[in-house]
């Protein structure tokens, strides 16, 4: 069997059996895992530090074929994100992220950019600046990795493309933008002005890079939260535990 070193975020830990630790982790190349850590709670020597909660680790691990537990075979701490630990609001937040690429990517499917906008997402936060907004672009950002981005280019009853001109009404059940001469403004259909369109199409071309220049005027946000609670709502909230505790 051969050894395998991949950047990884440490998304759950587990006790298991008497000395060991069961691991999910996600990984920059392997997608998201599950693996033993073997005597990792009698001896850390080999885990220092390394497979705690949220961390970013190096970790070694052999790999096996799909859905079968790998074996962790050491670890080495890159960023233990202290920022997160203090801060109650901003673990809950992190909890989030998780649970919400869990949803979005099933076991063993490598997804490079997910990593790094988790990666960077889990960063941003650690520093707690501006968390709410990132929350908001990791979502967008997630969802749009996972096949469940809005549809912005046109109106998704007529067909005609959007110009960035003009208000747009957001229809859930199609997961897309409508002309206003399709559909009107409800609570339902909440409205998005073409700055706030705009704002989308940027998060939904994920980028790690994007967490640093999060800089949104507070009317924008206040189109966007709605939106993206329906959308969310629509296609994840029943799998959801952590999302109705943050709002
Ligand atoms: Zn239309």
């Amino acid at each position: 069997m051969e050894a395998h070193l991949s950047p990884s975020i440490i998304m759950r830990v587990h006790e298991f059996g008497e000395s060991d630790l069961l691991i999910h982790f996600f990984t920059s190349d392997k997608g998201r895992l599950k693996g033993v850590a073997k005597g990792a709670r009698r001896s850390r020597k080999r885990f220092v530090n390394c497979l705690d909660l949220f961390s970013l680790s190096n970790l070694e691990y052999e790999l096996k074929p799909k859905g079968e537990l790998h074996f962790i075979h050491s670890g080495k701490l890159v960023d233990a994100y202290p920022g997160l630990r203090h801060d109650f609001s901003l673990l809950s937040k992190a909890s989030y992220m998780i649970e919400l690429t869990e949803i979005l990517f099933p076991l063993g499917v490598p997804d490079s950019r997910m990593f790094e906008v988790l990666e960077a997402a889990l960063s941003q936060l650690a520093q707690g600046i501006k968390a709410d907004l990132t929350l908001i672009a990791f979502e967008l950002m997630a969802m749009s990795l996972g096949g469940y981005g809005i549809n912005l280019e046109k109106c998704c009853v007529c067909g005609r493309d959007y110009l960035s001109e003009g208000i747009a009404a957001f229809k859930v059940e199609k997961g897309g933008i409508a002309c206003l001469k399709c559909q009107h403004i409800s609570a339902v259909s909440p409205q998005l002005s073409p700055p706030t369109v705009k704002a989308l199409k940027t998060m939904q071309s994920p980028s790690p890079d994007v967490f640093r220049l999060l800089d949104w005027a507070e009317d924008l946000m206040e189109e966007i939260k709605p939106v993206l609670k329906r959308h969310r709502d629509y296609h994840l909230g029943k799998h959801l535990r952590t999302a109705d505790y943050l709002e």
